[in-house]
């Protein structure tokens, strides 16, 4: 026995039904309600809907027949879906040649009469049928097939409903995925802002504050000195014979030798006071609320810090310029300037030793 012929556009039919991603899935009220009250009201044994997929029938719901599906020659609803704008009504199928010799009419469960109201998508794709079934012949008056075609389009309700739902659901899980990203790409944002900025202000090689942060740093430190009248000194530090530190054991020996000087100075600096690689081998440090004899005290600490560090290569020593703002350095170019002049007289004075600038 032949089954239906496919409907024209049986491609786009089942992509449609695809859309609702129905087939095989559990048993829903709403669905088994319908088939309750289509049986009840065509006074039928059977009510099934049933979806027409590639090579089979699915029934999403039904009552009064115990099996989940049927191959697809075998469905009257293929032939309904034929016609998706009207009902297939078969009073006695031995009666239809379409369906005589079908074993489902032959045997069990011995169709006589079927009723079929397609279920139709609102772009005209016809998905399966509402339909009732009974082992004898009978017939439908009109007001039970215009409820039978109302009951179909309230599955099609039903199934729109339910396509909207998963669709959101799954809009909703798609934007949380999105937002959780956004924060991800925002903290990494962050952490490589942070880490421009924290490269920006340090010196690559020792990692001590680099001069450019430096003179912020001095800017600031100044105003607060000339608005507050508190006091605030300098000193500027310079390797002593570093030349032959590189020439004799070369540059990277020379870089290592650096960074320790960094270290021994920094281990000595108090936490208000910034310490800063100003140039090649010199490096500053600015000493708020510290007057002349305290920035010598510390400048000669710094100095015997470094002759007592037991170095790799060979003994290292410093010259330190001191200065402190007063009635003769009033600015802070000028305090630059006197811890410059003060370490060019500790270097012509032999090295190895703190001058303080005149103040
Ligand atoms: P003085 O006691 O008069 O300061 O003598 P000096 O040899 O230390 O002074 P000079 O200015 O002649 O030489 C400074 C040396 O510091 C020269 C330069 O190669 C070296 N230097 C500057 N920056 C770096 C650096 O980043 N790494 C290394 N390895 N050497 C550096
Ligand atoms: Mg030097
Ligand atoms: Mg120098």
């Amino acid at each position: 026995m032949p089954g239906a012929p496919l409907p024209a556009d049986e491609d786009e039919r089942l992509d449609a039904l695809r859309s609702y991603d129905i087939l095989d899935s559990l048993p829903e009220q709403a669905y088994d309600d319908i088939v309750l009250l289509a049986s009840a009201l065509s006074g039928t044994p059977i009510a099934l809907m049933s979806l027409i997929d590639d090579e089979r029938q699915w029934f999403k719901a039904r009552v009064g027949l115990d099996v989940s599906e049927t191959a697809r020659e075998l469905a009257f609803c293929a032939h309904a879906i034929l016609t998706p704008g009207e009902m297939l009504i078969v009073e006695d199928a031995r009666d239809d040649e379409r369906f005589a010799s079908n074993p489902l009419v032959v045997s069990d469960p011995s169709i006589r009469f079927y009723a079929g109201a397609p279920l139709v998508t609102s772009e005209g794709a016809p998905l399966g049928t509402l339909c009732v079934i009974d082992r004898v012949p009978r017939e439908l008056d009109p007001d039970q097939i215009a409820m039978l075609r109302a009951l179909a389009r309230q599955v099609m309700a039903q199934l729109e409903l339910r396509r909207s739902v998963a669709q959101l659901t799954k809009a909703a899980l798609v934007n949380e995925a999105l937002q959780k990203q956004h924060v991800i790409y925002q903290q990494q944002l962050e952490e490589a802002n942070e880490s421009l900025r924290t490269a920006s202000v340090t010196d690559p090689l020792t990692k001590l504050m680099n001069r450019g942060a430096f003179e912020q740093r001095l800017d600031e430190e100044y105003d607060r000195a000339h608005r507050y009248g508190t006091e605030l000194s300098l000193l500027m530090i310079d390797l002593d014979d570093f030349k032959a530190m590189n020439d004799v054991y070369g540059h990277s020996a020379g870089d290592s030798a650096l960074v320790k000087v960094g270290e021994v100075l920094a281990d000595g600096t108090r936490g208000s006071d910034s310490l800063a690689r100003y140039g090649g081998e010199e490096f500053v440090v600015l000493l708020p609320n510290t007057g002349a004899a305290n920035a010598f005290l510390l400048a000669e600490r710094f100095r015997s810090a470094i002759e007592e560090t037991e170095w790799d290569k060979r003994p290292m020593t410093i010259s330190v310029g001191t200065a402190t703002l007063s009635d003769f350095v009033q600015n802070r170019s000028a305090l630059v300037e006197a811890a410059d002049r003060a370490l060019y007289e500790a270097k012509a004075a032999g090295r190895n030793q703190v001058k303080q600038s005149a103040s």
